[in-house]
């Protein structure tokens, strides 16, 4: 089979991505391939869907912000039920890391809608939130911070990212796009640039160039190949020299639905819904969120030091890991946790660029390589792949949803331009 561009995997990015190009270029045979049986079955739809604009680097603003705009246009003016719902984003922070932080609070309010909460706002507002550890010994050994102060993003919340995957699928399909499930890509295809027909070609000599990918069900040649294969790409990647710029990191999701925690469903204040938001923990990068359509609280950590890199060919969420570990923060901060038992889990994994922690977009001749989203490739989808179809058409910008403009070698490696993000989970 021969296409103009084939993008390898079918998760939020390489969909956009694929979206993007074909509106761009509606003549052209955009073709989908994915080991999955559907879209988003990678990490996509394991994802907790969270979204903020709250960022330092204002490289990682404005991805996010002009994907946020893009996500409420596609389900308020174009119909499609991607589960938008705008609860909010809550950093509870102690005196010392909002003070330690404050130049940076200040930058980020500065450009993103956002409110300071103090101590006893929260108090009145949540109380199911326990804010100071007076002689509580258990607390001192857990190294738990007070909470003084909670900073909440406006323009924030969680969508459905596997629906917000579908979404693109279909919109791809209808302009007529296609898709390959339950196809395995096995390689990339090197070709020289000019064939001479002699065994064991490319030699150092050629201009070599990439032409394809091998799969499980055949060659398919293409002019231009994408690769958007997530923690995967570098299994693809490697053999032929090409860095992908990300490790693999296991996060696990705990789902709770029990009614001692229907206190975080009646906060009222801090949005529309009446819930807490996306709300983070002082400690260990512990968070939670109400999952509205379900009733239910899914919870998450973003462990660092002491988690591996890794790649689980088939992650499962580790019981202990709730129950021994995690579970003490966040019953200490929330009581109304106590002995609640999750009642489903996940795992997936981040794909980390641990350098900057942005997204990569670049190219090699013949292939373009979409990843490294270092946990937040479903908040800026959709800058990410219009990145990478101006990349594709050899444009220097891509106009990003809303018309601000988006230097494309900025997510690139030679003339990378992205400020580090330190507001990381
Ligand atoms: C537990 C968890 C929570 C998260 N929470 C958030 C969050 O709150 N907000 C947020 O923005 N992001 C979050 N993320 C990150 C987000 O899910 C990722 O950044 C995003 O899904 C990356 O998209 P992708 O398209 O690059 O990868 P993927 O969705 O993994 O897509 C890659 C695709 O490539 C396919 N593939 C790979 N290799 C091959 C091959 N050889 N042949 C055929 N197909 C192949 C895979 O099947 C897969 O479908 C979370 C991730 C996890 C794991």
């Amino acid at each position: 089979m021969d296409c103009d561009v084939l993008v390898i995997g079918a998760g939020i990015l390489g969909m956009s991505t694929a979206y993007h190009v074909k509106l761009a270029n509606p003549g052209s045979r955009v073709v989908v391939v994915d080991w999955f049986g559907g879209p988003g079955q990678g990490n996509s739809a394991k994802s907790e869907g969270g979204f903020r604009n709250l960022f330092t680097s204002e490289t990682n603003f404005l991805l996010a912000d002009s994907t946020i705009d893009w996500m409420l246009h596609l389900e308020g003016e174009l119909g499609h039920h991607i589960g938008v719902s705008r609860i909010g984003y809550l950093f509870l922070l102690s005196e010392e890391q909002y003070s330690g932080q404050r130049g940076a609070w200040d930058r980020i309010g500065g450009r993103a809608e956002m409110r300071v909460l103090d101590r006893g706002e929260l108090e009145e507002r949540i109380p199911a939130l326990v804010t100071r550890f007076e002689e509580d010994e258990e607390a001192e050994l857990l190294g738990l911070r007070d909470v003084d102060y909670g900073v909440l993003g406006v323009k924030c919340g969680a969508v459905d990212a596997d629906a917000l995957t579908r979404a693109y699928e279909e919109l791809f399909l209808g302009l007529g796009g296609e898709v390959r499930y339950g196809t395995e890509v096995t390689g990339l295809v090197l070709k020289p640039e000019m064939e001479l027909e002699i065994p064991g070609e490319p030699f150092v000599w050629q201009d070599a160039l990439i032409r394809g990918a091998e799969t499980s069900g055949g060659v398919i040649e293409a002019e231009t190949t994408v690769v958007a294969a997530g923690v995967w790409s570098s299994r693809l990647m490697d053999p032929i020299g090409v860095d992908s710029h990300m490790r693999p990191k296991k996060r696990q999701i705990f789902a709770f639905k029990d009614p001692r925690l229907e206190p975080l469903f009646h906060v009222e204040g801090l949005n529309e819904f009446g819930t807490m938001p996306l709300t983070v923990l002082p400690k260990s990068n512990v968070l939670f969120r109400p999952e509205m359509s379900e009733g239910s609280v899914w919870m998450a950590c973003a462990d660092d030091l002491g988690r591996g890199f890794s790649l689980e060919d088939d992650p499962q969420a580790e019981e202990g890991y709730y129950t021994d570990d995690v579970y003490h923060v966040l019953s200490k901060y929330f009581p109304c946790f106590g002995d609640v038992r999750p009642m489903n889990s996940w795992a997936g994994h981040y794909a980390i660029n641990g350098f900057d922690e942005l997204p990569v977009v670049k190219s090699v001749p013949g292939m373009i390589y979409v990843g490294a989203a270092s946990g937040s490739g479903i908040m800026k989808c959709d800058a990410i792949g219009r990145v990478a179809a101006a990349l594709h058409a050899g444009k220097e910008e891509a106009e990003l949803f809303g018309g601000r403009r988006f230097r494309v070698s900025d997510l690139g490696i030679h003339q990378r331009r992205a400020e580090r993000e330190t507001l990381v989970i």
